[in-house]
């Protein structure tokens, strides 16, 4: 799966999944990160879904 490119930045590099802020129990709850502006990205309903579970679990 490709993640999104970052709107905001020329180059439009690909966004970075933050599970920084990530605890046990709350899988759901991270954002997109991006490198070159440093900017958090709340990711939609569908990004929830397709990468909270797909990437993380075998
Ligand atoms: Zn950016």
């Amino acid at each position: 799966m490709t993640p999104p490119t970052c709107p905001a930045c020329p180059t439009r590099p690909p966004l970075w999944k933050d599970t920084s802020t990530t605890a046990p129990g709350a899988a759901d709850h991270w954002h997109w990160h991006c490198v070159g502006c440093r900017t958090l990205y709340e990711p939609t309903a569908s990004h929830k879904v397709r990468f909270t579970y797909a990437p993380l679990r075998r």
